[in-house]
């Protein structure tokens, strides 16, 4: 392995943890975070919950937990060709999407509306409540205890408002500030994972097709690389042979662009990646044709009707969950109860957020089908 880059974020000097702890035996800080994260229950949740495809659509989509998977490996990559820390790119990698409702984006915006008038729903606010607040698994502290470095990276937007509420990790959302280029890249991963596997799962649902995809100049390009390289190639081989090279392509050019970045930055020091403005990006040309690509998933595969009618499901079965609690607090499960006590809304929107698609599902039938019993 290449030695560390001087800018990389390293154990040495990490601004350390909320409760201090003696230093791992065997691991680095950050592997100690990745460690605690793969080993949570909101990790596992993940498995249950929608990427685009509701779980019970089909075995072979994407779910949030090998989506999660698949932004830590395409991080991992990053941060090491950038000789960067790649423990700590795939810690953030691995938590990013943990605050995430049922049912994909679906359901964060339904529960978002309805805790409007309560401070509101964001999932990446709530990513950083899980890890520092609602993992209830160590002795000695509430969440997970997690590095300030892996909880800044798991930050990625934060209004100035909320920003000042959360003290040291908001700080540069107020100071305006970046995050270590391990976050960046973690960040840049995510949508180089989805955009692709979104591609894969929407032509596997047949919910967009080839002819269509071919509008699109970064994906039509690459097909004919493919064809040209593979005379004859068709179905899900060729598909899958654009698809990875989609993914090889967008991974190289982010890790040129942000290596002349850093050059024409001379950035030296972690301090200097803090200071610069945004230094992990796409070259502009590869920009553009991501911004297409982005556009046509967008317009074709999560606006498709098949996809709308299941995101309005969705978007019931959370809200009247959340009415219903709301209601009478004591439909909660006991340890909820508690915690309604003193911010009830709250308390009901970490109870729902925490829900994966099968289980918010069961639980709205409980409370609104006669025939359930219990
Ligand atoms: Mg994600």
């Amino acid at each position: 392995m290449s030695p560390a880059a001087s800018y990389a974020v390293r154990d040495d000097t990490s601004r350390g943890r909320v409760h201090p702890e003696a230093p791992p035996e065997l691991r680095s800080e950050y592997q100690r975070d990745r460690d605690r994260i793969v080993h949570s229950t909101a990790f596992r949740r993940l498995e249950y919950k929608t990427q685009v495809f509701v779980n019970h659509e089909g075995d072979l989509f994407r779910t949030r937990l090998t989506h999660t998977i698949e932004v830590a490996q395409i991080t991992r990559s990053i941060a090491r060709a950038l000789a960067l820390n790649e423990d700590l790119a795939e810690a953030v990698a691995l938590a990013h999407d943990l605050g995430h409702t049922p049912f994909g984006h679906a359901g964060q915006d339904a529960l978002d509306r309805c805790m409007k008038p309560h401070g509101g729903f964001e999932h990446n606010l709530q990513s950083l409540r899980i890890v520092d607040l609602l993992e209830e698994r160590y002795a000695g502290f509430d969440g997970l205890n997690l590095t300030f470095e892996t909880r800044e990276g798991i930050l990625k937007h934060c209004s100035k408002e909320r920003a000042a509420l959360l003290g040291e990790v908001g700080q540069r959302f107020l100071e305006g500030t970046q995050p270590s280029l391990e976050a960046q890249l973690a960040n840049l991963s995510d949508e180089i994972a989805y955009n692709n596997h979104d591609v894969d799962d929407g032509l596997r649902s047949g919910l967009i097709t080839l002819e269509q995809l071919d509008e699109v100049a970064i994906f039509s390009d690459t097909r004919r690389a493919v064809e040209a390289h593979w005379p004859g190639l068709r179905g899900r081989r060729l598909i899958h042979e654009t698809v990875r090279s989609m993914i090889n392509a967008m991974a190289v050019d982010l890790v040129q662009t942000t290596r002349s970045a850093l050059k024409q930055a001379k950035v030296e020091t972690l301090e200097d990646v803090r200071r610069a403005g945004k230094l992990a990006g796409y070259s502009p040309d590869f920009s553009t044709r991501l911004k297409e690509l982005k556009r046509f998933l967008h317009d074709n595969l999560y606006r498709h009707y098949q996809v709308l009618r299941m995101t309005n499901k969705a978007q019931r079965i959370i809200t009247e969950l959340f009415q219903a609690f709301m209601a009478d607090p004591r439909l909660l499960p006991p340890q909820y109860q508690h915690r309604a006590r003193s911010d009830q809304p709250r308390a009901i929107a970490d109870y729902i957020a925490g829900m994966t698609d099968r289980y918010a599902m069961k639980e709205h039938r409980k409370l609104f089908a006669v025939d359930e019993t219990h």
